[in-house]
């Protein structure tokens, strides 16, 4: 199988509908902090201006459930647009209201139309046909280049490409270079090959890890998520986070690593605070010493020293999610040694994630990684060895090259 690529499109001077991830990290004054999934989106759009298409650019931004609210407005998405493209970027009021038509309909080649975030639309995340049908309406060819999104069927994702035809849609530059990365990376790692997966929620996790331990030489568990494993095991967490319910799945985990022969690693000790704030009293404790009432919010000296021996002979590393709350500079360090032993293997790295996209920069080792993806649960899903909801329907037979 291979991907419909942008191009083989007979695109000159039409209308084009890219789906583009902007779900961009803003800080509380709703200032873009991380533009890195704008800046990944340029080289298809600017691939269809230089082709004299009008473009019609859409995208989620948080999680706005249906609702229009001010606060995920996409307008600093395209203040920022405007910026990079060097050219006037027009923002509909709407998704596929009123305005979103009559500027869609009324859009002529080399100019550039951001729709309203798609999520103020409750049809998007239900992948309702109806709001797919009207995207569709609004042009003449689709394009996905949103990697983050293309594990869920959503109405931009994967309900629009039913509406064109395998000759009036494709991949963008983006989507592409993430799905062959991630092919390559799958077929053939160099072994020994480990996942660090980290950050709050197992739930959200943990169907990826069960399928990648049959993959995966090695496993390093942190952040949050490592809580409910420790729980598991019998030890006290105090208050640190956990997810009860999912306790049998933990151990389920555990067990089948234990049988494929996959090096299971848990934190031997955190940082523990009284709170959940910077200024919080904390301490370094044993995994199985963890106060009543205190929370775990790091990963501790011995297991950074811990995770840097058994990473020492890694040959491939993928990492997804943090090892401690990074945003608190007291609960840092954990994902910044982690981070600068990574960068400094000679490992093929690979991080995924947002989150851990803007850990590894923040950090200023970003340009030391092999491979920085833009989607966290997508490349999780890809390296599960799944055709991703928003990629199959742009996968057609691999056409054999004639001699
Ligand atoms: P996720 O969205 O599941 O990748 O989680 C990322 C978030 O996990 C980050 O915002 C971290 O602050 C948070 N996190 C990491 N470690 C912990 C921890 N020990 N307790 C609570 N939150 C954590």
């Amino acid at each position: 199988m291979e991907l419909l690529s942008i191009k083989k499109l007979d695109l000159a001077g039409q209308k084009v509908f890219i789906r583009c991830d902007f779900n961009v990290p803003m800080d509380e004054f709703g200032n873009i902090s991380d533009d890195r999934r704008i800046r990944s989106a340029v080289a298809t759009i600017n691939y269809c201006l230089d082709a004299d298409c009008a473009v019609i650019l859409a995208s989620h931004l948080g999680r706005p459930k249906g609702e229009v609210l001010q606060k995920y407005s996409l307008a600093p998405v395209a203040r920022r647009l405007q910026q990079l493209l060097k050219r006037d970027v027009i923002l509909a009021n709407d998704v596929v209201g009123e305005d979103a038509m009559q500027k869609s309909n009324n859009l002529e080649k080399h100019q550039v139309l951001l729709l309203e975030n798609l999520r103020f639309e409750k049809g998007e995340t239900a992948n309702d046909p109806e709001l797919a049908k009207k995207l569709a309406s609004m042009a003449d060819f689709y394009i996905n280049d949103a990697f983050g999104v293309s594990h869920r069927a959503h109405s931009s994702v994967e309900g629009i490409t039913h509406y064109f035809d395998n000759e009036h849609k494709a991949a963008g530059f983006l989507l592409e270079r993430e799905i062959n990365f991630f092919g390559k990376l799958i077929n053939n790692p160099v072994r020994p090959f480990a996942a660090i997966v980290g950050g709050s929620k197992v739930s959200g996790k943990l169907e990826a890890l069960v399928n990648l331990l049959p993959k995966v030489d090695k496993v390093f568990i942190g952040g949050g998520m490592a809580f409910t494993f420790l729980k598991q095991m019998g030890y006290n967490i105090g208050a640190s986070l956990v997810e009860d319910d999912l306790l049998d799945e933990a151990q389920s985990i555990m067990d089948e690593a234990k049988k494929l022969g996959v090096k299971f690693y848990l934190p031997v000790d955190v940082v523990a605070a009284e709170k959940f704030s910077e200024d919080a009293v904390s301490k370094i404790v044993t995994a199985q010493e963890i106060p009543d009432s205190w929370m775990g919010l790091d990963i501790g000296p011995a297991t950074v020293r811990l995770y840097r021996e058994g990473l020492n002979d890694v040959q491939t590393v993928l990492w997804n999610g943090p090892m401690g709350v990074y945003e608190m500079e007291k609960f840092a360090r954990g994902s910044s040694k982690i981070a600068h032993f990574v960068a400094d293997s000679y490992a093929t790295t690979v991080v995924g994630g947002g989150d851990t996209a803007d850990l590894v920069q923040r950090i200023g080792v970003d340009d030391e990684m092999s491979f920085i993806s833009t989607g966290g649960g997508a490349s999780l899903e890809l390296l599960e060895g799944k055709v991703l909801p928003g990629v199959r329907p742009l996968m057609i037979e691999k056409v054999k090259e004639e001699n």
